[in-house]
């Protein structure tokens, strides 16, 4: 349930709604808003009964909220929420482009690829140190060697860097040097690890479940902000399906349905979803079409010789593209009225 108190509510009076809900066994969540402040009743075993709060003095309206996911729900929080990384936003009006290598290879490789992408207008950087791989046999990336690097990289070019946190054993590493830190598909249920992510100061970007359908990705978002982390982005990047065209199929429909569940910022990778280079353009077009919040793509200097995710990776010059093409679609939604 939700409470939503009046305009001029007093603290006097917010307090004493707050009091009541810890009374009856249930936990108080406050959600300041642009004009009045709405508190969420957490943890309840069963329905609230709304008439205990009604009569209170600056309680406006009870909402009884229908969905299993709350504090990520659109019916706990109408507004959508604005996620920012420095002078960034994402989930305003600005479509942010995330760009680098799959995973970071050396200093030279990671500046190489920096400072072509933000040439051609990526907002942030990413690369991972710690990577989920499928083989144990594959490269699994430079580790603390691979985070000095990164923050090297921010230093050297101003983007913030986005990585992966894969365990509880870094996350603290990662969250030290990671300006978001990334929970990838094969993570989303790590209940664990997402509780250590909602412990954190840092905005999340959590990446959908490979076969996850988008209630089980909004309860791992809930996850997060229950433990009182409120900065998660969404990514979508691709399910697991029946074809063999592509490693993954994107799941554009994503998009619409999680703007309307939820209040939370979604962007798309394109890049895990193709699997392949002549893919990723396309599908980025569409995906800035359906109005997704921005973009995250893999970009190496030298594909072929990439120690991850070659296949799927553009060259710098694609990129350019890429980011002029959606650019320019976005450009013209904004313009003919796009919310
Ligand atoms: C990645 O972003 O490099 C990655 C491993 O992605 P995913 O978790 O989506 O497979
Ligand atoms: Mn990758």
């Amino acid at each position: 349930m939700l409470l939503v108190m009046n305009k001029h509510a007093t603290d006097e009076q917010i307090d004493s709604v707050i009091a009541r809900i810890e009374e009856q066994g249930y936990t108080a969540r406050p959600i300041p808003g642009g004009e009045r402040v709405s508190i969420g009743i957490l943890y309840n075993k069963g329905p609230v009964d709304g008439s205990l709060f009604l009569g209170m003095p600056g309680v406006k309206e009870a909402i009884p909220v229908t969905r299993p996911y709350k504090l990520v729900s659109r019916e706990f929080k109408p507004e959508a929420t604005i996620i920012r990384i420095g002078d960034i936003e994402v989930g305003s009006k600005h479509m942010i482009i995330i760009a680098g290598p799959c995973a970071v290879e050396s200093e030279t490789q990671a500046l190489t690829i920096a400072k072509q992408v933000q040439k051609s207008g990526a907002d942030m950087f990413r690369g991972g140190a710690f990577k989920p791989r499928t083989s144990p046999y594959s490269f699994q990336g430079l580790g603390k060697e691979g985070l000095d690097i990164l923050v090297k990289v921010r230093e050297t070019t101003g983007m913030p860097i986005v990585t992966e946190a894969l365990d509880l054993e870094n996350f603290d590493l990662v969250e030290e040097c990671a300006d978001v830190i990334q929970i990838g598909t094969r993570s989303m249920q790590n209940f664990s690890l997402l509780r250590r992510a909602g412990a954190s100061k840092k905005p999340i970007l959590l990446k959908r479940g490979m076969a996850a359908t988008i209630e089980e990705w909004l309860m791992a978002a809930e996850y997060i902000l229950a433990e009182g982390n409120p900065q998660v982005i969404l990514c979508e990047r691709g399910v697991r399906t029946f074809v063999n065209h592509s490693r993954n199929t994107l799941d554009l429909s994503a998009v619409p349905v999680v703007k309307n569940e939820s209040h939370l910022p979604i962007i798309i990778d394109p890049s895990h979803a193709a699997g392949r280079r002549d893919q990723v353009i396309p599908l980025s077009r569409a995906a800035v079409a359906v109005e997704a919040h921005g973009l995250m793509v893999e970009v190496h200097n030298e594909p072929e010789k990439a120690l991850s995710d070659g296949a799927q990776s553009l060259y710098p010059e694609q990129f350019a593209v890429l980011c002029k093409q959606v650019r320019s679609i976005y450009n013209d939604l904004l313009a003919n009225g796009q919310d």
